[in-house]
């Protein structure tokens, strides 16, 4: 995949898990100077300070971002921080607005990510300076649109890159405001070898408890860093006050968590070594039984093709998933997983099949 600066290597001197944190939206210098004043009081300085200077609401009339006056507050978080600061930006002007002031980061919200006219002005307007780039997840779990806005700042040669994830919109599953939907960053990072990708629990739970339950899975999985909306006065903020949490608990949640140790730095034991000796032995076996299941599924199909049967049979199809629906959850393997795994399996059997009927019959090639 394609070559990029991972977090360490934006120049910014971070090192372990990335802390985001500040408010929803800079609201009033006096806001800005209360959070770091409470971040400092608290022994809690995040690795970058972020705040939103453009908001993009999903109805208007709401408070729609302080704009460019905003960044000038940011020099106050330089000097009582001294730490990196990052903004979002919706469009070439933000970004170049972003540039002038000197914003360390820029980040690419959801609703954006969903433009591919939106994320490539933004792209253009970077261009030809080093400033990393954060993009949010689209709005909806579609990985390629997340995938293709990342495409497109590295198209333009900034390479400093990293994702956050911040959740999924669902008309139906009320339990967070974004549905975390684990699977997306996990393949983001199968498909982007490197990718670093911080977590947004506030914007995925939607309110104060609960936050901490979702940065800790976000840490299991093995995801890089978090980004958490903070507010001196969460209630009074003037966006998202539901979600946002005070310094003060802040510092508890960020002691709560149990951080994983970076993989870099990981000396893999003997008996990790054995384990995954063990499991890799154990996936070529897999292999071979699959070889050999395949191979009988191509006689099914010649004797398919040679009496005209059709490939797919219903009943068949509903013994082999029940039985062995039923006996991998006897041997302790999730319900979801057997029939995610025999669709998969049945998926590429029939098409082999298919392929066969066709192979037979030149004129339907
Ligand atoms: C935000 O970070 O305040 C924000 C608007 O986030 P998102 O793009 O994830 O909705
Ligand atoms: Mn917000």
């Amino acid at each position: 995949m394609k070559e990029h600066k991972q977090i360490k290597d934006w120049g910014l001197g971070l090192t372990g898990p990335t802390i985001i944190a500040g408010p929803c939206s800079a609201e009033t210098p006096e806001q800005i100077e209360q959070i770091c004043i409470e971040m400092k009081e608290n022994n809690v300085i995040p690795s970058m300070f972020r705040a939103g200077i453009w908001k993009p609401r999903t109805r208007p009339g709401s408070f729609e971002g302080i704009g460019e006056e905003g960044l000038k507050w940011m020099e106050i978080v330089r000097h009582h921080l001294n730490i990196p600061i990052t903004v979002e930006v919706g469009n070439a002007a933000h970004a170049e607005i972003a540039l002038r002031n000197n914003v360390d980061v820029v980040w690419v919200g959801a609703r954006t990510t969903v433009n591919p006219f939106a994320v490539q002005e933004i792209a253009d307007a970077l261009k030809g300076t080093d400033i990393p780039v954060m993009v949010k997840n689209p709005m909806n779990p579609d990985l390629d649109l997340w995938i293709g806005a990342l495409e497109r700042f590295h198209a333009v040669g900034l390479t400093k890159l990293a994702a956050i994830h911040r959740g999924f919109s669902d008309a139906y599953d009320k339990r967070y405001r974004n549905k975390p939907n684990w699977s997306m960053p996990m393949h983001l990072k199968r498909v982007w070898t490197g990718m670093e990708v911080i977590n947004d629990p506030s914007h995925i739970v939607g309110k104060r408890d609960g936050i901490l339950e979702i940065a800790q899975k976000a840490m299991n999985f093995g995801l890089d860093g978090l980004m958490i909306e903070t507010h001196n006065d969460p209630d009074k903020a003037w966006s998202d006050a539901k979600q946002q949490v005070t310094p003060a608990r802040l510092k508890e949640i960020l002691d709560a968590i149990d951080f994983k140790r970076p993989l870099e730095s990981e000396q893999p034991s003997e008996r990790l070594n054995d384990l995954r000796r063990a499991v890799d032995h154990m996936d070529d076996q897999l292999l071979d039984i699959l070889q050999e299941r395949f191979a009988v599924i191509d006689q099914i199909g010649s004797h398919k093709r040679e009496h005209h049967l059709p490939v797919f049979q219903s009943d068949r199809w509903k013994d082999v998933m029940e039985s062995r629906t039923l006996k991998g959850v006897e041997k302790n393997l999730s319900e979801k997983f057997m029939k995610e795994l025999l669709y998969c399996i049945h998926e590429e059997s029939v098409k082999r099949q298919e392929k066969q009927l066709r192979a037979a019959d030149p004129v339907k090639k």
